[in-house]
């Protein structure tokens, strides 16, 4: 067997591990090796604080309720014995999930109501009316609307409770 020749165990190991983007100029960590990786990964189980520095990966910023907020992943951290790798991100760079309120939500759903909603027999459209209008075209011209097309307005309490 000549020196150039690699065996049967280094021709396979070519065939995998090809990583066109390995300039050398990334920087690559194993499990914990990364900087603030032990407090990163207590914090993304629940049991300590959130670092103020320290490299993360996608899946630990979700637990922590982060986001990358834009920025570009920095290292990488390799897994399995280098077969798989994760993207890490600057925590210090990191910005928090949107997460919409509930009032956030009741807001928009307001919002959408009363654009639906016919100003003059109350009816709720499935569609948006002409916000020119206001009102449906039933109530603006007579041309009837498809009773499909609509959920009919809720019963008027007449009560003073
Ligand atoms: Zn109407």
């Amino acid at each position: 067997m000549s020196a150039l020749d690699p065996g049967p165990a280094g021709a396979s190991h070519d065939l995998v591990d090809v990583d066109i983007y390995d300039d050398g100029t990334f920087p690559e960590f194993g499990n914990n090796q990364a900087p603030g990786a032990a407090a990163v990964r207590a914090a993304a189980r629940g049991t300590g604080p959130i670092p103020a520095e320290g490299l993360a990966t996608r899946r630990q910023l979700r637990a922590l309720n982060l986001s990358p907020g834009g920025h570009e992943p920095v290292a990488r951290l390799r897994c399995r014995g280098g077969r798989r790798w994760a993207w890490l991100y600057r925590l210090d760079l990191a910005r928090p999930k949107r997460i919409p309120t509930l009032a956030q939500e009741r807001a928009l759903d307001r919002a959408m109501a009363a654009r639906q909603t016919c100003t003059q027999c109350g009816r709720r459209y499935h569609h948006v009316l002409p916000t020119s209008l206001k009102t449906c075209l039933e109530c603006h011209d007579g041309t009837p609307a498809d009773p499909a097309s609509y959920i009919a307005p809720p019963a008027q309490h007449l009560l003073a409770a």
